[in-house]
């Protein structure tokens, strides 16, 4: 049986309004996987919990499992990322990276890896970073974590190696021979950019420097593998992102 009360050191993805006075978060923990907790009274002004359990925070949290939800009983705020809130452009990109890892994560297993990316991701938007890259960069290495990777060495139909095209549906590249109709011409450094985005940590997407038509491709290829391959629809807080 589990415990009673747990504790584990977590990121607020997401956070709705419950009751009366109440909110219901959701959290991506290192030691949980992602779950939703009760945070008891905190649209009290009062509250000593609320700035606690805002969006964009990083904390340790003590847990008291309840019939539904588990309860906060406790907070440590390790840092707030306050840019997020201090600046509406930031503001859609942090919304955006929590929503994406928020529909990727089914929230059963731990995955300590996103964890440690979005955590990154959250410290470097503080930075002057190339916003674009950086979100390409997540969205490549989440669905990596996830175990959905795009196949981009090979024809992802028949194994042949010289390949020309991306097909969104099938989530991989294909060769001219099994190229299908929704696929998208791919330039080799868009290729050789995909796989340092997977590869490099997220701190190093600003050293790379890529032409306008790589972005153009990249931003192709992820947005079409997203939507197509991980069926994940329209990702609403994508569509408020100035630079993508
Ligand atoms: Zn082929």
């Amino acid at each position: 049986m589990k415990e009673k009360l747990f504790k584990a050191e977590g990121l607020v993805l997401r956070t709705r309004v419950l009751g009366e006075a109440d909110r219901l978060i959701t959290l991506l923990t290192r030691e949980e996987g992602k779950f939703e907790a009760v945070a008891r009274g905190a649209r009290r002004v009062k509250s000593k919990l609320a700035a606690g359990v805002d969006l964009f925070t990083h904390g340790r949290y003590t847990f008291h499992r309840g019939k539904t939800w588990p309860i906060i009983t406790g907070q440590d705020t390790i840092e707030r990322f306050n840019w997020f809130r201090e600046n509406p452009d930031l503001y859609a990109y942090g919304l955006y990276f929590s929503e994406l890892t928020d529909r990727l994560i089914s929230g059963e297993e731990p995955c300590p890896e996103i964890f440690d990316h979005l955590l990154e991701a959250w410290s470097l938007f503080g930075e002057d970073v190339d916003r674009f890259l950086l979100s390409r960069s997540f969205e490549l290495k989440l669905a990596h974590a996830a175990g959905y990777s795009p196949h981009l060495v090979s024809c992802i139909n028949c194994g042949e190696h010289h390949v020309t095209a991306f097909s969104p549906r099938q989530g991989g590249m294909l060769c001219s021979r099994c190229r299908t109709a929704d696929a998208i011409n791919i330039d080799r450094g868009t290729l050789a950019l995909i796989r340092r985005l997977v590869e490099a940590p997220l701190s190093q997407v600003g050293l790379l420097r890529p032409l306008s038509n790589q972005k153009k491709e990249l931003a192709t290829v992820s947005a079409g593998f997203l939507t197509y391959y991980l069926d994940l629809g329209e990702i609403k807080s994508r569509l408020f992102l100035k630079d993508s």
